[in-house]
């Protein structure tokens, strides 16, 4: 997605560890022009795909997945990484964060997720896919089907895209950066 990409040399800044920051217009500040032509996108990839439902994780996949459910007209449910004192039937699971170096759990309401559920999973980064696996997990606990997962930005240097499309997962990523070596952003 060459908008994407455009943006993400003009905009992004490389950190040690290899991370990107897109803090101006994905993580912090917002560029909701951006954002819907990101949702458009992923509506394009997945159009072949049969989904009811699309699923993200707070709190910057919000916006991606928000932008798909909105031009299909579909619900969006984001798994929470705090558990509200109110959510009683809930399934959860333990993630390892990339950019926080520590476990956290994520959880999701079993009214919200359920065998009935063809999910479309969106995200804005893709590193070791922690954070997607945690999701498969949640999926699976919950006796749903995953029909794909759509990143804005696979990091592939990590190797969690590698993994889940070796699983045979249909993975779309809508920028995918090679390297960031001498904090230098290679995009494919
Ligand atoms: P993973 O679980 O695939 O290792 O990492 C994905 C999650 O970590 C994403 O949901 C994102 O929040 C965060 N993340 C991973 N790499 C980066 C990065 O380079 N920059 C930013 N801003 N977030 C990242």
């Amino acid at each position: 997605m060459d908008l994407l990409k455009k943006r993400i040399l003009q905009d992004g800044k490389c950190f040690e560890g290899g991370i990107l920051k897109v803090d101006s217009f994905i993580n912090h500040q917002m560029d909701p022009i951006l954002m819907k032509s990101i949702g458009v996108e992923f509506v394009r990839r997945f159009a072949n795909k049969d989904f009811n439902k699309v699923m993200t994780i707070e709190a910057s996949g919000i916006a991606p997945a928000i932008m798909v459910g909105y031009l299909l007209e579909l619900p969006v449910v984001f798994a929470k990484k705090k558990q509200p004192k109110t959510m009683e039937n809930m399934i959860s699971t333990t993630v390892r964060s990339f950019t926080k170096d520590r476990e956290y759990n994520v959880c999701i309401s079993k009214d919200f997720l359920t065998k009935k559920d063809r999910v479309l999973f969106i995200d804005d980064f893709l590193a070791n896919g922690n954070a997607a696996n945690g999701i498969i997990d949640l999926i699976d606990q919950a006796g749903a089907q995953l029909v794909g997962m759509g990143f804005i930005i696979e990091k592939a240097f990590q190797h969690g895209g590698e993994v889940l499309r070796e699983r045979g997962i249909h993975v779309e990523s809508l920028a995918i950066i090679d390297s960031l070596d001498n904090c230098q952003i290679k995009i494919r």
